[in-house]
């Protein structure tokens, strides 16, 4: 079976003083019976260290030390107290021209320094409105996702680009459609496919997460805006617990 996993990534947010949400967050869910993961700016990692909650990175480079001025590895993300790291977000692809091979070679990286990758994949609203949704899935799964990928040190995030801060969010059967794409792709790939946690992304609130954690293959969601307030990330992973 899946783990359900409710992970919250802060973007380029957060001072020392956001911590407090943290703590809040940490104190009314330290019994979660689901998985439930904080990626903050690398610069509070470890002052996280000291929370009973999961930490993880934003992004990692693909080698493990040398001249990459301004870049963090997956090691360096291991030391500092980190479980997991986003690979192939569509900011980093879209800002930064991150190719699905770089996103492969950044997921390998968190393996070999044992991290969970949580490797993102989706549309743009012009694919969609093409009818391309599913085949860009397939790239980005076969190209993006290592051979090595395995339940236990990959989640995949499918989240359509165009809903991601947008307050948009695809239809249920949309949804639907994909993670039941993705699933079968797993299965086809891999041993344990039928084990990968599957996140939706995208404008996920307290309002509509009970109904986006019912649809099938569904295991959990990944949270910009919404996990920045205890008060807003409360709610979805409640009703994770109770999906
Ligand atoms: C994200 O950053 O991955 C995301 C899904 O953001 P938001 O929840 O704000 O749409």
């Amino acid at each position: 079976m899946p783990r359900k996993l409710a992970a919250g990534n802060w973007k380029m947010n957060g001072l020392a003083a956001s911590l407090d949400a943290l703590h809040t967050l940490a104190d009314r869910h330290v019994d979660a019976s689901v998985d439930v993961l904080i990626c903050p700016p690398a610069t509070l990692i470890s002052a996280c260290m000291n929370l009973p909650i999961s930490v993880g990175g934003q992004d990692c480079h693909a080698n493990a030390s040398g001249a990459h001025t301004g870049d963090i590895s997956a090691e360096m993300l291991a030391d500092a107290g980190a479980k997991a790291v986003l690979t192939g977000h569509s900011e980093r692809r879209a800002d930064h021209g991150e190719t699905d091979a770089q996103v492969a070679a950044k997921s390998l990286a968190a393996y070999r320094a044992g991290l969970r990758a949580i490797i993102c994949i989706g549309e743009t609203l012009g694919q969609r409105d093409a009818g391309t949704t599913l085949d860009i899935i397939d790239g980005q799964l076969a190209g993006s996702v290592p051979d090595t990928a395995t339940a236990t040190n990959t989640v995949i995030a499918y989240e359509p680009v165009w809903a991601i801060g947008t307050g948009k969010v695809p239809t249920l059967d949309q949804i639907a459609e994909v993670h039941a794409h993705i699933r079968m792709r797993l299965e086809t790939r891999f041993a344990d496919g039928s084990d990968f946690t599957l996140l939706y992304g995208g404008s996920v609130k307290g309002s509509n997460a009970a109904e986006i954690f019912a649809v099938p293959h569904v295991n959990g969601a990944l949270v910009g805006g919404a996990s920045l307030k205890a008060d807003d990330f409360s709610p979805i992973i409640a009703a994770l617990e109770n999906a």
